[in-house]
C-alpha cells in the first residue's frame, strides 16, 4: 500500500509533467474505483492551466487556474504512470484513466484492486471537503509540534502506536512508520498515550519527521533514474529498522538477539507491530 512518502514521491513526479499543462482529454475505462469518477471530468477540466501540485495526508492535489482541484487516492494498489510525448503508449491491464495532455504527455492511473478515489472539488472546500474535515495536521507540517501532540493525546488511554495510526491525531504516518519511529525514540508501542510526556513527546516528533524525510529521499532518488525505468512512479525499495523483521537483528540497536529473540511482533487493533523489547520501553 503506498504510505506518505510513496504518495509525495508519485507528487513530485507529475510535477515537471503537469504544472503549466493543460488536459486535452480524460478517458475512463470504467465509471468508478471506491467511488465513482466525476461526472463530465473531460469538460470540467480541459484546456485550464494546472498551476500547482500539493499532498495532503495520502491525496495528491492537482490545482487548476480556475481553482477546482483533482484529488487522487491511490487507495491499496493505485499506480500512476508517465507516459513521455514521443513515446507509444498500449493500454494494460487495470489502466482505468488516461489523461491526455496538450503536450502529448499521458498520466495513466492503474489500480487493480480499484481501492483509489478520483474527486474534483473547489480550493475554498479543503477544510470543509468530507474527505479532509477531520484530517489532523501534517506530520512535516509546522503545526505538528511536540507541545500539539501532548496536548492531543492529553487524557487517551489507547496505546501510543494506536493514536499514532489516528488521521485525527496526525496524517500519513501509517503503520510501518509508526512502528520505524516508535523503534528510533525507544518508545515501546504498548505505551498509554496520555503518558507521554517531556522530552519523550518532542523525540517522538522529530523521530517521525525524520523517517519520513528519509523514506521521501529514497524516494527521490527514484526519480533520477526515472528515465531509464518504465515510467512508473512511486514505489520503491525501503530497508526497515524493525519493520517485517520479526526475530531478526534490529537495525542500528545494540541489543543481543539471543537474549531477546530478536524484533518482536504484536498485533495491535490487528496490525502488525515490530518492535525491540530492550530499547523500546
Ligand atoms: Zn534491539
Amino acid at each position: 500500500m503506498p504510505e506518505l512518502p510513496e504518495v509525495e514521491t508519485v507528487m513530485r513526479g507529475l510535477l515537471p509533467v503537469m504544472v503549466g499543462n493543460k488536459i486535452r482529454t480524460v478517458k475512463l475505462h470504467r465509471k468508478d474505483l471506491r467511488i465513482p469518477f466525476p461526472l463530465k471530468m473531460q469538460e470540467k477540466l480541459k484546456n485550464i492551466e494546472i498551476t500547482a501540485l500539493t499532498r495532503r495526508a495520502k491525496y495528491i492535489l492537482v490545482h487548476f487556474k480556475d481553482g477546482k482541484i483533482l484529488a487522487i487516492h491511490l487507495g491499496m494498489s493505485g499506480r500512476v504512470l508517465i507516459v513521455p510525448p514521443e513515446d507509444k503508449y498500449d493500454l494494460q491491464k487495470h489502466d482505468h484513466m488516461v489523461i491526455g495532455f496538450h503536450d502529448g504527455a499521458k498520466v495513466i492511473y492503474n489500480d487493480p484492486r480499484r481501492f483509489g478515489m478520483i474527486f474534483i472539488l473547489n480550493d475554498d472546500e479543503l477544510e470543509t471537503h468530507k474527505a479532509f474535515a477531520h484530517l489532523g495536521p501534517e506530520p512535516l507540517g509546522n503545526n505538528f509540534s511536540s507541545s500539539y501532540l501532548k496536548e492531543t493525546l492529553k487524557n487517551k488511554k489507547t496505546s501510543i502506536k494506536q493514536a499514532l495510526l489516528d488521521q485525527r491525531v496526525v496524517v500519513g504516518v501509517g503503520n510501518i512508520y509508526a512502528c520505524e519511529a516508535l523503534f528510533m525514540a525507544g518508545i515501546s508501542p504498548e505505551m498509554i498515550a496520555g503518558d507521554l510526556k517531556g522530552k519523550k513527546a518532542q523525540l517522538l516528533v522529530e523521530c517521525i519527521r525524520d523517517v519520513l524525510t528519509r523514506a521521501i529521499e529514497a524516494g527521490g532518488s527514484t526519480l533520477k533514474d526515472f528515465a531509464h525505468a518504465d515510467g512508473e512512479l512511486g514505489y520503491f525499495q525501503h530497508s526497515f529498522s524493525v519493520y517485517n523483521r520479526e526475530k531478526q537483528a534490529c537495525q542500528g540497536c545494540n541489543c543481543d538477539i539471543d537474549k531477546t529473540g530478536g524484533v518482536q511482533r504484536i498485533t495491535q487493533s490487528g496490525r502488525s507491530t515490530f518492535y525491540c523489547p530492550k530499547k523500546q520501553k
